[in-house]
């Protein structure tokens, strides 16, 4: 039994609320501090989450059926419209869900609202004091908070981690700048619960059909320099859709998709980040989940998913183990090597993202060979999707090591 009875966690995004449910579901009362004002700033977009994400979110009872569209097989066609490879999700386990990013925060931060974890708005962690038996937080307004542990689900680009460890990592750009929009195409032969990868001779572009209608896609363009979401959108969307439209000009869908889409209806989301492996993942009593510890290639699929069950890994451990700093250890053990795996599996994605027209033929060609042989879905995904938290199990100081 540990001696921690309060938590401050910084961040209200998935990792955060997710964390904090699991934390009163331990017993210890927890406290979101979320920099925005406004909920729904910098969330647009859609996510998916995998059945790990799913069987994690569940443990503290976030439910998605109502805003998520069931996704049970990926098909990646080549620029013609041609199919060369299918991959249908794991028999035994649920599908995939895809949401948009804003229902997906506001679901996980209902279900804490309505179970009294208190999300405060509007504060921005700039510091931190640190004693021997707690830790304050100092916030940008002027406003502190006191508690046993801080717990830093803040994200990419976060605070907590350089206050840990002066010397982490900075995120690093892959080259590739994100974007995504609604079409009022609709692709003929779409599965409605399929999602769709389309290797065109210039750009990458995935979609899934939209129940009622429609298409939503999303597609990526190399760029020498990140942008943050905000530097995109200084340029304008119908500029960016020209670029668009002239890099899918000779695919199919591609080419019929952005006809079917505004220019205004454009999502401009930045570049594409991860975040190298970092060397601490805790200290003293401060310690990371999500993104700020582990943020694989948004290609993965994975990263809202991991932030899921790192959170609940992070309670039990300190549920079950007796001080803060052996509770931070075994939930690095049982954390670490699964996140760098996802991020290694999800960094050869992107890859494929950004090959060059020989290299995508190349693709093509060899993919049908692959996927009867070595490229099965259990062998691809069984390790990723197929993990599960037996959140009665009791953590001893050795389950790291298991
Ligand atoms: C384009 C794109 C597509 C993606 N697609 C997928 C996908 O399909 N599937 C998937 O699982 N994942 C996907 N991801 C990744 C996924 O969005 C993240 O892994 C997930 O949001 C991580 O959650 P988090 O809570 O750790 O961080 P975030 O969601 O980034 O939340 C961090 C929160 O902390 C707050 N914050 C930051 N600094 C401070 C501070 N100093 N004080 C207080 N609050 C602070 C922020 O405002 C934010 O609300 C994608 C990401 C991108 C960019």
């Amino acid at each position: 039994m540990n001696a921690v009875r309060t938590a401050i966690v910084i961040g209200g995004g998935i990792a955060g609320p997710v964390t904090a449910l699991a934390l009163r579901k331990s017993g210890i009362e927890a406290t979101v501090y979320e920099a925005y004002r406004d909920t729904a700033d910098g969330v647009g977009g859609t996510l998916m989450v995998a059945p790990n994400g799913l069987d994690a979110l569940g443990l503290v009872g976030v439910d998605l059926t109502g805003i998520g569209q069931p996704i049970r097989s990926m098909v990646m066609t080549d620029g013609g419209g041609r199919r060369f490879g299918t991959f249908s999700g794991l028999a035994d386990a649920p599908p995939s869900l895809v949401t948009w990013r804003a229902d997906l925060y506001r679901v996980v931060r209902e279900r804490a609202e309505a179970l009294g974890v208190p999300v405060v708005y509007g504060r921005r962690l700039v510091g931190v004091e640190e004693a021997a038996d707690g830790v304050s937080a100092r916030f940008a307004d002027g406003t502190e908070a006191a508690a046993d542990v801080l717990v830093g689900a803040d994200g990419i680009r976060s605070t907590v981690r350089t206050l840990i460890d002066s010397a982490a990592p900075a995120p690093q750009y892959t080259g590739l700048l994100g974007f995504g929009a609604y079409s009022k195409y609709d692709v003929p032969g779409a599965a409605a619960d399929a999602m769709y990868f389309a290797f065109g001779k210039r750009a990458f572009l995935g979609y899934w059909p939209v129940p009622g209608g429609g298409t939503a896609w999303f597609s990526n363009l190399t760029h020498a320099e990140s942008l943050t979401a905000q530097e995109a959108r200084a340029t304008p969307s119908a500029e960016w859709m020209r670029v668009l439209r002239e890099k899918v000009a000779g695919d199919v869908p591609g080419r019929d998709l952005l006809r079917g889409t505004g220019d205004d209806e454009l999502l401009s989301i930045g570049g594409m980040e991860i975040l190298p492996p970092i060397p601490r993942w805790h200290r003293g009593r401060m310690v990371l989940v999500g993104d700020s510890a582990h943020a694989p290639s948004p290609s993965s699929g994975q990263g809202a998913s991991l932030a899921a069950e790192s959170g609940v890994q992070l309670a039990r451990c300190l549920r079950d183990l007796p001080d803060v700093g052996t509770a931070f250890a075994v939930y690095e053990q049982l954390r670490r090597e699964r996140v760098e795996k996802v991020a290694a599996y999800a960094a050869k994605t992107n890859g494929q993202k950004s090959m060059g027209p020989l290299a995508t033929t190349l693709m093509t060609l060899l993919m049908p060979l692959a996927t009867r042989t070595f490229m099965k879905p259990e062998k691809m995904f069984g390790w990723m999707h197929r993990h599960r938290i037996d959140w009665d199990q009791t953590v001893s100081a050795t389950s790291g090591h298991e």
